[in-house]
């Protein structure tokens, strides 16, 4: 059991089931993109260590790179999404993989999404750690999921509780 603020949170998965299950998705991604030399958009904040992580089980020569998008405050979505920054990276014409720590509804995803269309690449796939399916509420391809999760707050490894929580280890989940 973890508190954070005034929060207490149960384990819910393990530092090894996710390097597990990371060392499968690299793998796939590394397969899918052997001669494409792709871009890898990091989501900040909540991408920062799965990304970390992940890169070093993508064996291909990949460029990567982080944006920042959204706020997102306490523990139920604002639907309140900011402008994108941080983009430096030439996206004409490249694949893009889009990698995020969790999507919910969907809705930062898509308009992250639009934004990223702006500027022409050739494809854009999308890699997220966590997918909440019963809380979906856009239409949203997702081309790499590490788990599905029941539509309960989670922490740890990335994710906060307004602001705390990003550098645990592991997944915990509302108790
Ligand atoms: P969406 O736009 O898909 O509803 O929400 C995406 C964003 O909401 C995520 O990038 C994340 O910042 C936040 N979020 C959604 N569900 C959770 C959760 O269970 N825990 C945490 N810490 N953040 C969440
Ligand atoms: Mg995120
Ligand atoms: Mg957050």
């Amino acid at each position: 059991m973890v508190k954070i603020i005034d929060k207490e949170f149960v384990p819910f998965i393990t530092a090894e089931a996710i390097d597990s299950r990371l060392q499968e998705m690299g793998e796939m991604i590394s397969k899918d993109f052997k001669d494409d030399n792709p871009i890898i958009l990091g989501v900040l904040n909540g991408a920062f260590m799965f990304l970390s992580d992940l890169a070093k089980y993508i064996k291909i020569p990949a460029e990567i790179s982080f944006i920042k998008v959204s706020s997102y405050q306490g523990i139920s979505s604002t639907g309140e999404v900011k402008d994108l920054i941080g983009l430096d990276a030439k996206l004409q014409g490249r694949k893009v993989i889009v990698v995020e720590d969790i999507i919910d509804t969907g809705l930062s995803m898509t308009h992250l999404l639009k934004k990223l269309k702006i500027n022409q690449p050739s494809q854009i796939s999308v890699v997220t750690l966590l997918f909440k399916p019963e809380a979906l509420k856009h239409q949203l391809k997702i081309d790499y999921i590490g788990f599905e999760i029941p539509n309960k707050f989670v922490v740890g490894y990335g994710l906060d509780y307004d602001g705390f929580g990003r550098n645990l280890p592991a997944i915990y989940q509302l108790k």
